[in-house]
């Protein structure tokens, strides 16, 4: 037995090496599992984020190998509470990673688009452009609330292209008054001109952009309808990566995958690989739109679990999911909604927790500032479903009461879903082996896990 990725450091100051007791009988503790690997096996502690690499024989029952299995937390003695242990051990790193003042700021130029997309959930709803004015107070909001560092901006919409002029404000603003910044964006990609990208680097300092594709050209045009085409949309967003990827903005394409666009995806990945697989500025990853499927509907929704594990899979056949190595550990919170450090800020300067929630739910605004009891609401815990409570995954599942797109899994989504955390650990194991551990750098999960 060897170690591949150690637990994270601040799990094993909190919990520290589990005691030895001769008389106690021990088992496999309920957050481990295996993963295949050819002759070997790795065995991986969700809960700390260790991975071990077992030889050919061996396994959690070797005698030998008691004593440092128990050290490191992946034996427990039969009668542990496994679930009261890994919510002892959230409670304390949520103490332990405490960061006072926000430094994330989603912000929504507008709710305006110049694509028609069919499952948007922003469809049908009230069109907002952030005002000047806005833009002006949100620099003041930003200066008062922050926390300590450089802030990331996150421009979202609507389109958030619609609006450059408050992207420039804000950035203006924030340069004046000496506040370090870097951004990211969610765009469809098609505004960008060579203009607008050289400002996006120099002006907004944008490191990160996730551009949506929905098929290979036909479906792409079909599906996205934009109000304001005048070429090819699919050729001018290509284009548009392709120029931002090599004006050194990082490019994410989400491939949206429905129940009938599976073939097409396919052929998409395809084309991507060829036009982008030797640029490493340029990744891409599967999405599933389970939200255009009933609700009850189980074989539609085994169907697709099954079909983005193949797509998946191609995608990193083809080297465009740039693998970094991630420790795969106990997660703290569910995204930006129940966290501290993040706010977004609508296009009239309302504070949200959620993009879904633009017009209600919120939690103060720009003036007033954030109404900390309000926000409280967010943060209250998705009740457990039946498979939750022996669930292997479970410390890195971490879901939201108020999420509108949340729910416990049924058993086809918990599979897609440890398929997913196993095909990281997967990962972690080439990109070791490939660079010799010694360089290997973890990169803590943070990424939003549910929309
Ligand atoms: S919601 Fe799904 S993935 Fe999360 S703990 Fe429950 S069964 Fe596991
Ligand atoms: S995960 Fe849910 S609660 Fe969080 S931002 Fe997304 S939709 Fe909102």
């Amino acid at each position: 037995m060897k170690t591949l990725i150690e637990t994270d450091s601040m799990i094993g100051k909190i919990l520290g090496k589990q005691g030895y007791e001769e008389d106690t009988s021990y088992r496999l503790l309920s957050w481990c599992g295996y993963i295949d690997v050819g002759e070997e096996r790795l065995l991986h502690n969700y809960m700390t984020g260790k991975t071990l690499v077992m030889e050919p024989g061996e396994d959690h029952d070797t005698k030998d190998l008691k004593p440092e299995l128990i050290a490191d937390w992946f034996l427990v003695p039969e009668d542990s509470n496994d679930v009261q242990l890994l919510e002892e051990l959230r409670s304390a790193m949520k103490l332990f990673d405490y960061k006072k003042g926000i430094n994330s700021f989603k912000i929504l130029t507008t709710t305006d688009c110049n694509a028609r997309c069919f499952y948007c959930y922003e469809a049908g709803i009230k069109k907002e452009n952030m005002s000047r004015e806005n833009a002006e107070k949100t620099v003041g909001f930003i200066e008062k609330v922050r926390g300590e560092g450089e802030v990331t901006l996150a421009w979202f919409g609507g389109e958030p292209m619609m609006n450059t002029e408050v992207m420039d404000i804000i950035c203006r603003g924030l340069k004046d008054r000496g506040i370090g910044y870097a951004s990211v964006m969610t765009s469809n990609g098609y505004l960008f001109d060579e203009e607008q990208i050289e400002k996006s680097v120099i002006d907004w300092n944008l490191k990160n952009i996730q551009i949506t594709l929905d098929g290979t050209k036909k479906i792409y045009n079909k599906v996205k309808a934009y109000t304001d085409a005048e070429d090819d949309p699919y050729e001018r967003v290509l284009k548009n990566i392709r120029n931002l990827a090599d004006a050194g903005v990082r490019v994410n394409i989400r491939l949206n995958m429905g129940a009938g666009n599976f073939d097409d995806t396919l052929k998409l990945i395809d084309e991507l690989s060829a036009g982008f697989s030797e640029n490493e500025n340029v990744s891409a990853y599967v999405s599933g739109l389970f939200q255009e499927l009933e609700k009850d509907d189980v074989t539609l929704k085994k169907d697709l679990s099954e079909k983005l594990i193949i797509a998946a899979k191609k995608i990193a056949d083809s080297g465009l999911d740039r693998p970094k190595i991630k420790n795969i550990h106990t997660r703290t919170g569910g995204c930006m909604a129940d966290n501290d450090n993040h706010i977004g800020i609508s296009p009239s300067g309302k504070l949200m927790k959620c993009e879904h929630f633009i017009f209600d739910r919120l939690v103060g605004d720009i003036d007033s500032g954030k109404d900390d009891e309000l926000s409280k609401g967010w943060k209250e815990r998705m009740p457990d479903g039946d498979l939750c409570g022996k669930c292997t995954v479970r410390p890195v599942c971490y879901r939201l009461e108020g999420c509108p797109v949340s729910h416990p899994c049924d058993e086809f989504e918990q599979r897609e879903f440890t398929l997913r955390k196993e095909s990281q650990i997967l990962k972690n194991w080439e990109l070791i082996n490939r660079k010799g551990a010694k360089n290997v750098e973890l990169t803590a999960v943070s990424d939003n896990e549910i929309c």
